[in-house]
């Protein structure tokens, strides 16, 4: 699924990216391509000029979700109750077919409830229409896949701006923002090469940027480490870790990796449609 699909969105009230003046897009010191640098990538410089607003908070209630397939029905998600804390790191495990992407789209209003309510600070947006859904999503979530889903004939800044094409920004405005977005993940110095000509880790950075440029308010990330080696996957984790603590991103992620569980603020368990608190 490409963001890009995603119906226009007004710009967001807090989305400049701390280069508000359009042309001052500072490179970030250090050369993030090196093994343990891209945490540097994202430094108070970026963020300076750019207060975050806090993110709302995230509450679903009696989240109930079943697929059907003929005439089965498979339950995958009954009564879930959870809550995610304004600019929380949290981390969701569990046992593959578990449930951990359908609950992560539901909550990121890609795939909708079968009952309960998933409230996003005042918005209940299992309420909301297919356009308004749309909408809301373009502006307040960015999408990290365990595949980045870059578009192969698109350069870096290319797909950076995709989610921008259907705002009422200009040209330039877009790429501006992009190469913003790609400078904060430490990739200034590849905007114009293609998905292929990046390494899995570069190809992640680039996705985390196409997922930043709108400046949502909230991360999911699906497996975002799962096809990764140990380092790159290390500074993925750094890179997120620096947006939720120097941006306040609330970010939610499912991962497999008991390292990158790590790292999160909290972790829960899903088995078999419920969610269970990892301390608990
Ligand atoms: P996880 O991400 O934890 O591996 P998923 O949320 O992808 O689990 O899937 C949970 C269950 O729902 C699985 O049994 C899966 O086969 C089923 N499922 C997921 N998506 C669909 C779909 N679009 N249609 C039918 N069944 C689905
Ligand atoms: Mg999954």
């Amino acid at each position: 699924m490409s963001r890009a699909q995603d119906t226009a969105a007004p710009p967001h009230p807090s989305e400049q990216h701390g280069t508000a003046g359009g042309s001052g897009t500072p490179d970030m010191p250090g050369t993030p391509d090196m093994p343990g640098m891209p945490s540097t990538a994202v430094g108070p410089g970026v963020d300076a000029a750019s207060p975050h607003t806090a993110s709302p908070p995230i509450r679903l209630a009696g989240v109930s979700k079943a697929y059907r397939r003929g005439a089965q029905v498979v339950p995958v998600l009954t009564s879930v109750n959870m809550t995610v804390a304004p600019g929380e790191f949290l981390a969701l495990m569990g046992p593959s077919g578990s449930g951990k992407s359908t609950l992560l789209n539901l909550i990121a209003g890609i795939d909708r409830v079968d009952a309960g309510s998933v409230f996003v600070g005042d918005t209940d947006i299992t309420t909301l229409d297919d356009a308004d859904l749309a909408r809301w999503r373009s502006r307040s979530v960015g999408f990290i896949f365990q595949f980045y889903n870059l578009i192969p004939v698109l350069n870096a800044l290319e797909n950076v701006e995709l989610p921008l094409l259907l705002t009422p920004l200009s040209g330039r405005e877009r790429r501006e923002r992009a190469r913003t977005a790609l400078s904060m993940v430490g990739l200034s110095d590849r905007m114009d090469h293609y998905p292929g000509q990046l390494s899995g880790g570069q190809q992640q950075r680039t996705a985390i940027a196409r997922a930043l440029v709108a400046d949502p308010d909230i991360l999911v990330a699906d497996e975002p480490t799962g096809d990764l080696d140990r380092v790159s996957a290390g500074e993925i984790l750094n890179l997120m870790g620096g947006l939720n603590r120097t941006m306040g991103k609330t970010i939610i992620m499912v991962t497999h990796d008991p390292r990158a569980a790590e790292r999160a603020g909290r972790l829960l368990l899903l088995e078999k449609g419920e969610l269970a608190d990892a301390d608990a």
